[in-house]
């Protein structure tokens, strides 16, 4: 690669993500000023985002090999339809009915609510995104704690390559458990439509990111987003590794709380779940957290040294590293 294409390179690597996700954020609030649905311009935004970023893991690739299918196209399409679309639009109305006597105690008791909503949207979504990671924080930081939880966190764990379309890959029962910390504190506040729609594309676009197998390079933004380069490790194979960086967008929690990885002198090995043969098709998927711990072999338990010391093996750290 000559000098000037490196140059490019690592422009664009450090510019990427800030550009995109600033223009996405401008556009869904120039479509709300103009009028339209919120539902439609969100839509509106992160469908042309997501297609956007399909392009640039063509044009500045982290990894050439996470370029290729795996077969998993199909299922990872099923995934961000029903796990990403459509329940998401199931659950806010069936909250919004369930807690709608709580909406009304306290906009008698606090006047118009609680939410500040005079204060510049900025600063609004700022918070949105502070308190919404804190809940996240918590039930992912569950899912990888308690069995039950992780049997159904294990389908987002599942794949052997991170792109763009990992973002929406999660079973739909854990999708609600994600979707209460996002929206029962809004509602309860009285959070305002603009505050909450420019979230959910920060949501969206940085989820997309998040997984993608564009090359990011954020430096000291990394202490500020839970991106790519802290993401990656999120999905290493080693569970010493991949129990960190919880966090969705913000890495913040994971400071505070002391789950913050970022080896700075290598880079994540292998990724995926210490079983080969988990189930790689849709329904497949769906039946897998009822199936018992299918993320591990099935004869994990009759020799669980052997197979720790495998994935050690192939994700280079037989030697103690400094975390
Ligand atoms: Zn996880």
């Amino acid at each position: 690669m000559n000098n000037n294409k490196k140059l490019q390179d690592s422009l664009a690597s450090i510019l990427v993500f800030p550009l995109v996700l600033t223009l996405s954020l401008l556009s869904v609030w120039l479509m709300l000023k103009s009028g339209l649905h919120e539902g439609i311009a969100v839509f509106a935004v992160l469908l042309p985002g997501a297609l956007l970023i399909a392009i640039l893991e063509r044009l500045l690739p982290y990894r050439q090999d996470w370029n290729q299918s795996d077969g998993d196209l199909k299922t990872d399409f099923l995934h961000m339809l029903i796990a990403q679309i459509t329940i998401p639009r199931l659950v806010k109305p069936a909250l919004l009915a369930l807690l709608v006597s709580s909406v009304g105690w306290i906009n008698t008791t606090f006047d118009n609510g609680v939410w500040p909503n005079d204060w510049p949207l900025i600063f609004q979504v700022a918070l949105v995104l502070l308190i919404a990671e804190f809940g996240r924080y918590w039930v992912h930081r569950a899912a990888h704690t308690y069995i039950p939880l992780w049997r159904f966190h294990a389908v987002h764990h599942s794949p052997n390559r991170l792109y763009w379309m990992n973002a929406g890959r999660f079973h739909p029962v854990e999708k609600v458990f994600f979707l209460l910390p996002e929206m029962v504190p809004f509602i309860l506040l009285g959070t305002n439509v603009e505050a909450m729609s420019l979230y959910f594309v920060f949501n969206g676009i940085h989820g997309m990111f998040q997984h993608s197998n564009i090359k990011v390079r954020l430096g000291w933004l990394n202490y500020v987003f839970a991106m790519t380069e802290l993401h990656r490790w999120h999905h290493s194979k080693l569970v010493r590794e991949s129990n960190r960086n919880y966090g969705n967008n913000l890495i913040i929690w994971d400071l505070v709380f002391g789950t913050f990885f970022w080896p700075r002198d290598r880079e994540v090995k292998v990724i995926g779940v210490y079983n080969p043969d988990y189930p790689k098709g849709y329904l497949a998927q769906l039946k897998a957290p009822f199936q018992g711990s299918l993320d591990k072999p099935a004869d994990y338990k009759q020799r669980p040294k052997y197979y720790e010391n495998k994935i050690k093996q192939e994700c280079g750290v037989l030697v103690e590293e400094k975390v």
